[in-house]
């Protein structure tokens, strides 16, 4: 990317935006490295923002909460940009998260920026575009990145591990199990929000706030921050502001305990670490000898011929 694109890109240029994601997103050695070049000169703009997941199971509620929340914050002055990260989309032949028709009004804004899921690749390198998309975002002026998953697998611990604040939608009514929402998941919540709280579920969605609310006191808290149930509307567009004013206390309450920065610090050596993961073994599956001896060595370790430890110890050191 020439430098006049990257100045387009930081004044917030919705076409170089995109150009830099597909780069990101592209399988291509050359737009990868391309892609990493336009990372390193962006990365001194990208930070700028609070970065919030949302999660929840299908018909929680999820793209018309992000619709009515994003045109809130829209109210309130900011850039949203909503991305997503959905591992199934391969497989559904196309991704339902982050897709403009479900955010119809927040789509045409000019404030908004949506971007569905890349949809190739395993969950890990899924991610990994998302963080980068995210960086982009960030250096062309989106000051609030709401990044979507499902909250059925194992997306969600991806994107717990790339946010802020980290929030869980919910049904009113039912236990945990009912929604399918896993234990491990109500640990990494920073926030649970029954949504659909209007008309005749309203009661049931108090009694289930209540409910959660005992739950969550048994878990887990960090020393600054005890995760918060509440309830909203996103159809009739009812709590939506409460909820940001959560997630503005946690900012402050994170930035008084000096520990805003350092949850990002401790992501990004995280995702470095994961890096490494993937490149070593990338390197090692492209590598010709490996590959030559590979089903060799396979063989041998089915015939015990040779222990599984003597063989893995044979193919790294062919590294
Ligand atoms: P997603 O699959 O999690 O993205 O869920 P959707 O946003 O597509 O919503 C699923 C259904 O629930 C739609 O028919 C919505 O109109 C409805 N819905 C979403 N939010 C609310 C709400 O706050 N109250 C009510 N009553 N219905 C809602």
């Amino acid at each position: 990317m020439t430098n006049f694109d990257l100045d387009k890109l930081l004044s917030g240029n919705r076409r170089a935006l995109a150009k830099a994601i597909t780069l990101v997103e592209s399988r291509l050695d050359t737009h990868r490295e391309q892609a990493q070049d336009i990372l390193e000169q962006v990365l001194p703009h990208s930070g700028n923002s609070i970065r919030i997941g949302i999660t929840g199971v299908p018909g929680v509620g999820k793209s018309t909460f992000i619709e009515a929340f994003g045109l809130y914050l829209i109210e309130q002055g900011k850039r949203v940009a909503v991305l997503a990260v959905d591992p199934s989309s391969p497989i559904a032949g196309g991704s339902i998260l982050g897709d403009k028709t479900r955010m119809e009004e927040l789509s045409r804004r000019e404030e908004a920026y949506i971007r569905p899921s890349p949809s190739e690749g395993t969950l890990g390198g899924v991610a990994q575009k998302t963080r980068e998309t995210m960086l982009l975002c960030e250096a062309a002026g989106y000051d609030v990145i709401l990044v979507e998953t499902v909250g059925v697998g194992q997306s969600e611990y991806q994107v717990a591990g790339m946010v802020d604040f980290f929030m869980v939608l919910m049904l009113p009514g039912g236990g945990d199990e009912l929604q399918g929402i896993k234990k491990g998941i109500m640990e990494l919540a920073d926030a649970l929000v029954i949504n659909k709280a209007d008309g005749d579920s309203e009661k049931l969605a108090n009694l289930t706030r209540q409910q959660y609310t005992s739950a969550m006191n048994l878990l887990r808290h960090t020393s600054f921050w005890t995760p918060r149930v509440m309830t909203c509307s996103a159809l009739k567009q009812i709590n939506i502001d409460a909820v940001w004013g959560m997630i503005v206390d946690y900012w402050s309450m994170a930035r008084e305990a000096n520990a805003f920065d350092g949850k990002r610090a401790q992501q990004n050596r995280g995702w470095m670490h994961q890096l490494v993961n993937e490149m070593l073994l990338l390197k090692l599956s492209q590598n010709p000898e490996v590959k030559r001896l590979l089903p060799a060595l396979e063989e041998s370790v089915e015939q015990q011929e040779l222990t599984a430890f003597a063989a893995a110890r044979q193919i790294i050191e062919m590294l």
